[in-house]
């Protein structure tokens, strides 16, 4: 149903929320992410924020605010936070957006989830390979061997010192954007001056991704990848104790796909408890309850 649905919004005449989503990766990954839904049942309500937010239906708070002077909008606003600024936090200062939830709200709540997933820290490591993927392309000549370039101790020493030095610099909604299955600009360009540019580049993007052997970084970013999907295993074994003890067998698109798994199930396991730390914050429930309750009688 949701193929179809979606299918049928790319026949109506595109806007710039659907033109966004066929350049910037999310399209290319649809099917992907239905499948990986089916795959992590329960994390069906992070999957569905997941998809919300992949097609721009994320709700910032300056967006809420716009929403309730609508007179055809129903919802009311739980906060008096600054239309600029961030009502999970309660600062005037800080501008509200899908990064800054993600990795930076100072919301205690969020502090927490964000802490026990280790989505911060897994985004970083994630950023750091694209990045050093995008800076490989760009600087070598040939596009198509990653591997063999991989091999070349020279090129990799390089690019691991340059890639360190700019790990920090991503802002928050461009690594949000790179855990969502966008396309993102990761390339470091604090090197030389006429450092060329390579193609935006998506998870999705770097298919069959492997270790290589003796490289620190990806046995960190194994490990972390092997953590978030094994908590994820846990879970379902304890809702199906009765079933076949051996490990599950990988489906291909989890085969093909291990970065983009592991970013789409962390992401979705701290929005499945984030979001409603966030709506109670942002939306007055009971107001509309009464409402409802209303209309009713
Ligand atoms: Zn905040």
């Amino acid at each position: 149903m949701r193929t179809l649905a979606n299918e049928q919004q790319f026949r109506r005449i595109s806007c710039k929320t659907t033109d966004n989503y066929a350049v910037s990766g999310y399209r290319q990954s649809a099917k992907a992410v239905i499948q990986l839904a089916g795959m992590h049942p329960n994390l069906a309500a992070g999957f569905h924020h997941v998809s919300k937010a992949r097609q721009g239906s994320f709700i910032t708070w300056k967006q809420a605010n716009k929403l309730v002077t609508s007179t055809k909008f129903f919802g009311k606003l739980a906060s008096d936070t600054d239309k600029e600024g961030c009502p999970c936090c309660k600062k005037n200062d800080v501008a509200d957006s899908f990064g800054h939830f993600i990795f930076d709200c100072d919301n205690k709540d969020l502090k927490e989830i964000r802490k026990k997933t280790g989505i911060k820290e897994f985004a970083a490591q994630l950023a750091k390979e694209v990045s050093r993927q995008q800076t490989g392309s760009s600087s070598s000549k040939n596009t198509n061997n990653i591997r063999t370039r991989h091999n070349n101790n020279n090129i990799l020493h390089v690019q691991d010192v340059r890639v360190t030095r700019s790990a920090t610099t991503y802002n928050a909604d461009t690594l949000a954007k790179l855990l969502l299955g966008g396309r993102a600009s990761l390339q470091n360009t604090g090197s030389t001056a006429a450092t060329p540019t390579s193609p935006e580049t998506s998870v999705f993007d770097l298919q069959n991704w492997q270790q290589v052997q003796g490289n620190k970084d990806h046995t960190k970013l194994q490990e972390t990848i092997d953590k978030i999907l094994k908590v994820e295993v846990a879970d379902d074994k304890r809702r199906e104790k009765k079933k076949t003890k051996k490990t599950k067998k990988k489906k291909k698109i989890q085969m093909e796909q291990p970065l983009f798994e592991a970013s789409t199930v962390i992401l979705a396991q701290y929005l499945q408890a984030g979001m409603i730390v966030r709506t109670k914050v942002l939306w007055d429930l009971s107001a509309s309850s009464q409402r409802s309750n209303a209309g009713q009688s």
